[in-house]
C-alpha cells in the first residue's frame, strides 16, 4: 500500500504514513530491518506520550538549537531511519545553523552510505559527508561501526543524533563531545546518556528545530548561552517520565483516556 492510498480519514493516518515512508527507505536499501524494529519501539513511547511534543521537549530542542548555533564544529548525524523520515528537516536545520550533515551507520556499508546521501541530496540537503571523507575511528566501537568523517564528527564539538543506539552515543560523549539526542524511549541509554534529550519524535522535533532556528538565528552570544547554561536534562527527562506516568496513571484509574491518541 503506498502512501497515497492510506486514507486521511484513517484514526491513525499519520502513523501509516510514516510507516510507509520507512517501508519505501527499506526497498531503496536506506532503512534496514532493525530500523523497522527500532521504529516499533519509539512509536509504542509515543502512544504514551500522546504523539505530541510536550513542554519538556521543546525546553531541550531550544537548549539543542541553542548549541547548534553556539558550537564551533556542530555536526548532524544522519542514519537511515531520520533519513528515511525528514530529510527535508535535517537539511533545512543545518542550513540554519550552519552544521554540517554526516552519514553515520550502525550497520555500515559502503553503498547503504551512499543510497542516504544521494536520499538527502535528492530532498535538498547540501554537502553531505560519509563516503567521500577522510575516514578516522572513533575509539570504542569496533570497525566499521565507528567510522566517521574527520572534517564532521571527528572534529565536531556538538552532535546532534536521533533514533540512536547507546554505544555510539557513549563513544561520542567519551570522545569529549556534547551530544543532542531525539529519542522517544526516556529510559533507552541513549536517552539517560545525552547532555540533551529531546523526548520527542524526530520528524515532529525537527520541525519544530526549525522553527526554533529560525527564531534564535538572530539571538546575540549571551541569550544563546543562557538558553544553554539554564538548561536542566536530568529535570526534563524527570518532566519526560512524570507525563508518561500520568496518562498511565490517567488510563489505569478510568480504564481509557481523556485524550486518546491523535
Ligand atoms: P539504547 O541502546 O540507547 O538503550 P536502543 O537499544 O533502544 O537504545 P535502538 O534499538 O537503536 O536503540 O533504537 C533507537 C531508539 O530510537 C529507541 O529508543 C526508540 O525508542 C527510538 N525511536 C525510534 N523511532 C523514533 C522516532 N521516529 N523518533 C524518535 N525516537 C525514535
Amino acid at each position: 500500500m503506498a502512501g497515497h492510498e492510506i486514507p486521511r480519514s484513517h484514526p491513525r493516518y499519520h502513523s501509516l504514513v510514516v510507516r510507509e515512508r520507512l517501508v519505501e527507505g527499506f526497498r531503496k536499501g536506506i532503512v534496514v530491518p532493525q530500523g523497522l524494529i527500532a521504529h516499533g519501539r519509539g512509536e509504542a513511547f509515543d502512544y504514551i506520550l500522546g504523539e505530541r511534543t510536550h513542554d519538556f521537549a521543546e525546553e531541550a530542542i531550544r537548549a539543542a538549537v541553542a548549541w547548534l548555533l553556539l558550537a564551533r564544529h556542530p555536526v548532524i548525524s544522519v542514519n537511515g531511519n531520520l533519513a528515511a523520515l525528514a530529510p527535508r528537516e535535517v537539511g533545512e536545520l543545518a542550513r540554519l545553523t550552519g552544521a554540517l550533515v554526516e552519514v553515520n551507520l550502525f550497520y555500515r556499508t559502503e553503498e547503504r552510505v551512499r543510497a542516504i546521501e544521494d536520499h538527502l541530496k535528492a530532498n535538498g540537503v547540501g554537502g553531505v559527508l560519509g563516503s567521500a571523507c577522510r575516514k578516522r575511528r572513533l575509539p570504542g566501537l569496533e570497525s566499521p561501526r565507528g567510522i566517521v568523517c574527520e572534517e564532521g564528527i571527528f572534529r565536531a564539538d556538538f552532535v546532534l543524533v536521533a533514533i540512536e543506539d547507546g554505544d555510539r552515543t557513549e563513544a561520542l560523549r567519551r570522545a569529549g563531545k556534547r551530544v543532542a539526542a531525539i529519542d522517544l524511549n526516556p529510559f533507552s541509554r541513549t536517552a539517560q546518556m545525552a547532555d540533551i534529550t529531546i523526548v520527542d519524535e524526530a520528524t515532529r522535533a525537527l520541525r519544530r528545530a526549525v522553527e526554533v532556528a529560525k527564531e534564535l538565528r538572530g539571538a546575540g552570544r549571551e541569550e544563546l548561552e543562557g538558553i544553554v547554561s539554564s538548561y536542566d536534562n536530568a529535570g526534563v527527562l524527570a518532566r519526560a517520565f512524570q507525563a508518561m506516568l500520568a496518562r498511565l496513571s490517567e488510563a489505569a484509574s478510568k480504564g481509557r483516556l481523556l485524550e486518546p491518541p491523535a
